[in-house]
């Protein structure tokens, strides 16, 4: 640990209430994530994930973060018959299992929590970063988290950065060939299209910050817009 106090933790209410904005945010944003998936599979992630997260919003108690995140991931699991329902739902049962018997989540916590979520779906999946997946964006996240808080950045900060490489590697699936689940079916053809699960794990991610800017951002369909415009170069690496 670098000894540097961080000046937030989570709490029990602040995962709950992190699970209802997500909740509220894929409701606000299905159809968009049902058009990508149209796009390049079968029309039905905004409905699933919807459908994960009200079920999810029906058991939302517990008594600490663990329980929260394990109810959300039952929720996930039973609820949603799509491929994206397990995966996430093994996600949050693995940052579940990271997180159990505290009360509240330091910024090494949340990491620990992050970190179990990408080896979980990955493991679930059979996948890796780089497929077109979900992976993709929480790949990204999970690095930045971590880099912000080896050095010593504050837990909010460190989210903000995980949000930002969230959306950077949502944007990143855009020219990729998918390789796993439905879009890999189309091969060529599922390139110049955004992956709809790294989409909403941008969603996700952005709502850990409570900031809406964030969320909208991470909503925003990168196909949509013209490619290679700019520099393409950032320094801040
Ligand atoms: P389905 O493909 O069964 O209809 P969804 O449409 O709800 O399920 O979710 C599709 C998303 O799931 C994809 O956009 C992708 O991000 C993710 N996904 C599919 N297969 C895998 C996998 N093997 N590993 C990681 N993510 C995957
Ligand atoms: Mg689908």
């Amino acid at each position: 640990r670098s000894g540097r106090h961080t000046y937030m933790s989570v709490s029990t209410e602040d995962i709950t209430a992190f699970i209802q904005r997500f909740a509220d945010a894929v409701t606000e944003h299905r159809r968009l994530l049902t058009r990508l998936d149209s796009a390049i599979g079968d029309a039905d992630h905004g409905e699933n994930m919807n459908r994960g997260m009200q079920a999810a919003l029906q058991r939302l108690s517990g008594d600490d973060p663990a329980a929260v995140l394990k109810a959300t991931a039952m929720a996930l699991v039973s609820k949603v018959g799509g491929a994206a329902g397990p995966l996430y739902g093994t996600g949050f049962l693995r940052a579940s299992k990271a997180v159990e018997g505290k009360h509240e989540l330091e910024a090494a916590d949340v990491v620990s929590a992050f970190d179990a979520a990408f080896e979980g779906v990955a493991q679930r999946g059979k996948s890796q970063r780089g497929q077109k997946t979900m992976l993709d964006a929480l790949g990204p996240a999970l690095d930045a988290l971590r880099e912000a808080v080896d050095s010593g950045a504050d837990l909010s900060d460190a989210l903000r950065s995980a949000a930002d490489a969230a959306d950077e590697g949502k944007r990143g699936t855009v020219p990729v060939q998918a390789q796993r689940g439905r879009a890999s079916y189309l091969g060529e053809r599922s390139i110049g299209h955004q992956d709809p699960g790294a989409t909403s794990t941008a969603i996700l991610i952005a709502t850990m910050t409570g900031d809406d800017d964030l969320v909208a951002r991470a909503a925003e369909d990168a196909s949509d817009k013209e490619p290679e415009e700019g520099p393409g170069v950032d320094d801040d690496a």
